[in-house]
This record gives structure tokens, C-alpha cells and sequence, in this order.
């Protein structure tokens, strides 16, 4: 992953959110407050002023800068947790171009980061859910000797499932929380936007 691909990540994903800010915001209307898709969009839109604005020469340039710009235009739980995560990706992609290998210790880098500020375990119907099975089934792509598209592509599959796998849970962390057992039904919001970065990933891989 060089600079270019970083950026092209952060435009498709910018792209996804636009397509899907309807759909997030239906999902955290009925477990939420109705503003993740708005949150999203913003934070995504001022990322891809932010990459307009400077030449940035390593793909953990783009991504630390994402990062910043999400915790500084996103209000609510995600803006922080994405920021982190964002950022933390960047830091371990230091050089001009990462192997496959190294945007696997990046990606796990960003979980790890998630979890450490949100305090989330699998199953408590977070971002996690979708981010845990996606580094794990990125991991193995890479270990059955696939390289970085295949290794996306996989990633996005399992995030989506694990998105889909939030909806029998019930939430323990976040404002879903609150519900109790009423947050048991629906597909949880930070997991579907998780699921849509890793399609992001595996699309601009392909190209
Ligand atoms: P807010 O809940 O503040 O309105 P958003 O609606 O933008 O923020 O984001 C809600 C999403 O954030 C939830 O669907 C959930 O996936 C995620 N989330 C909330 N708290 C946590 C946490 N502690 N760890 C991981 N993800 C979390
Ligand atoms: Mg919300
Ligand atoms: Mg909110």
C-alpha cells in the first residue's frame, strides 16, 4: 500500500458512506440516536478536504491524517474510536510502500486501538464485532498465501458477516446499551460502517 492507495482507500470509503448515510442512520435510529450516518458523512467529507489540502508522501501520512480529522470533525462515540483507529493504522505504516504483511500489523494495530479506548469485547455489538473476524480473516488469506486484494476481500466478508451476527445481540456498550434487551433485533450501526471500510479496502485493492 503506497500513498496513492491510502488515499483512493479513504475516497472509497468516503463514497460508501455517502451511498449508505440513509441506511446508518436508520440503524441508529432504532437502537440510537438516528446520527450515525450524518456523523459518518462528516467526518468522511472534511477527510477528503483534509487529503486535498497537502501533499502527503506515505500511505501513514494519509491515514494518520485521516485519523485527526475524524476525531476533530466527529462528535459522538465513533468519531474518537475511528480516529483512533485511523491513526494507528497510519503509525504502523511508516515507509513509502507496505507489503500485505505490514498492512495486517496496521490493521490490528487500528483494532487494537478501537479497543482500548471503547473498552469493547466481541459480542457486546460494536464496531469490534465486525473489525475482529475481518483482521482475523485478512490473517488467514495471508497465511493460505494470498496477497493484499484477496487478503481485503476476505476481510470484507467476514466484516459483513459480523455486522449481520450483531443483530441477535444485545449491546453492552454505547448508547445501544441503554436498551437492555430491546437492542436485541437490530443490526448494530458502528458494525455496518466497520463492514463498509473493509468493502472500501477490497475494492480499491482489485485495481
Ligand atoms: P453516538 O452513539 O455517540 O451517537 P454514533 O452513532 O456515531 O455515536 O456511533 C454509534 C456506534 O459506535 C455504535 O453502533 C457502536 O458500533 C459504536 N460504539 C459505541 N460505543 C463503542 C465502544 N465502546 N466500543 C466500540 N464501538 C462502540
Ligand atoms: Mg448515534
Ligand atoms: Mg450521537
Amino acid at each position: 500500500m503506497d500513498a496513492a492507495l491510502a488515499r483512493a482507500w479513504v475516497q472509497a470509503i468516503a463514497a460508501a458512506i455517502d451511498e449508505h448515510t440513509d441506511q446508518l442512520t436508520q440503524l441508529d435510529s432504532a437502537i440510537g440516536d438516528a446520527d450515525h450516518g450524518a456523523n459518518m458523512r462528516r467526518g468522511f467529507s472534511a477527510c477528503l478536504d483534509a487529503l486535498a489540502d497537502t501533499p502527503l508522501e506515505t500511505p501513514g501520512d494519509v491515514l494518520v491524517r485521516t485519523g485527526a480529522t475524524l476525531i476533530s470533525s466527529v462528535g459522538g462515540a465513533a468519531g474518537p474510536l475511528y480516529g483512533s483507529a485511523f491513526r494507528a493504522i497510519g503509525r504502523a505504516l511508516a515507509g513509502p510502500d507496505a507489503g500485505a504483511e505490514q498492512v495486517l500489523s496496521a490493521l490490528t494495530e487500528g483494532l487494537t486501538a478501537v479497543k482500548r479506548l471503547g473498552a469493547a469485547v466481541p459480542g457486546d455489538k460494536t464496531i469490534v464485532d465486525a473489525y475482529t473476524p475481518a483482521v482475523a480473516a485478512f490473517e488467514q488469506e495471508l497465511w493460505e498465501g494470498g496477497g493484499l486484494a484477496a487478503a481485503a476481500a476476505h476481510a470484507a466478508e467476514a466484516a459483513e458477516a459480523g455486522a449481520r451476527a450483531t443483530t441477535t445481540m444485545q449491546a453492552r456498550k454505547g448508547r445501544a446499551s441503554y436498551l437492555g434487551p430491546r437492542s436485541v433485533g437490530h443490526q448494530d450501526p458502528g458494525a455496518t460502517s466497520t463492514a463498509l471500510i473493509f468493502r472500501a479496502l477490497a475494492e480499491v485493492t482489485v485495481r
